[in-house]
């Protein structure tokens, strides 16, 4: 498996950036996961839309859907232009039921209902959901292949899934949308430190950082993560992670 960044900014694209995006590209195959803001401009980098096979959102927050419209407007345009455009099978949670509802295009997305602990097989993959704590309802990725395993947290707070899901990982990505100096009550992202800790708990073998708000500094939140894992990194845009 080969993991692109298409976009990891937290909440709201950094100049030049976009929020979450990774392109997921399995035996050739390729599958997007998430479209946030700026993600749609990146994924026409690396591959055409007909090249694309299949969508996952963890949640419905618009840092991670905000370029499902304009991708509709892509699509529907190149049919019109005589791009070989089919259905892409898209993969999201049923809440909030608005804007489930707002993906429906049956021209261009074929839907399916992501739920807690359910496995599919997908491009050859197999993929399980593990249910995260965040304000919506939000699910967590644990991609295998071939022995390999491809983790990625979405958005979340420490929560109990966090270690089956992270178990093992070839590579984990990890929301660090948050900092232990900016610790509240009401926080809905991991620390840094948290992800830190996490990974070493679960003998991750690779930790990148997603998520971190374009006001953070990344020094800030490697220093925080390194405390429990020395070897890890921010997810870099642009840059492919082979798993
Ligand atoms: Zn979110
Ligand atoms: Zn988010």
């Amino acid at each position: 498996m080969k993991l692109t960044v298409l976009g990891a900014s937290g909440a709201f694209p950094a100049p030049g950036t976009a929020t979450s995006g990774y392109l997921l590209e399995i035996d050739g195959h390729h599958i997007l996961i998430d479209c946030g803001s700026g993600v749609l401009s990146r994924l026409q980098e690396h591959i055409r839309l007909d090249q694309l096979e299949a969508i996952i959102l963890t949640h419905l927050h618009s840092d991670h859907t905000s370029d499902i419209g304009v991708l509709k407007y892509a699509m529907d345009l190149g049919r019109k232009f005589g791009q070989p455009i089919g259905k892409i099978p898209l993969w999201s949670p049923a809440t909030p039921q608005p804007l489930a509802i707002a993906l429906e295009s049956p021209d261009n997305f074929e839907q399916h209902t992501l739920q807690a602990d359910q496995s599919f097989e997908l491009l050859g993959a197999t993929i399980h959901c593990f249910a995260m704590e965040h304000p919506f309802e939000t699910y967590g990725l644990r991609i295998e292949k071939d022995g390999k395993v491809l983790a990625t947290t979405a958005d979340t707070i420490a929560c109990p899934n966090l270690a089956p899901l992270l178990r093992a990982a070839d590579l984990a990505l990890m929301d660090a949308g948050a900092l232990e100096r900016l610790r509240t009550p009401a926080m809905v992202h991991l620390t840094a430190t948290e992800c830190g800790a996490f990974a070493a708990d679960s003998q991750v073998q690779r930790l990148l950082l997603i998520h971190l708000l374009p006001f953070f500094d990344p020094e800030e939140s490697l220093t925080e993560a390194r405390r429990h894992f020395p070897a890890v990194e921010i997810a870099q845009p642009g840059w492919t992670y082979a798993i």
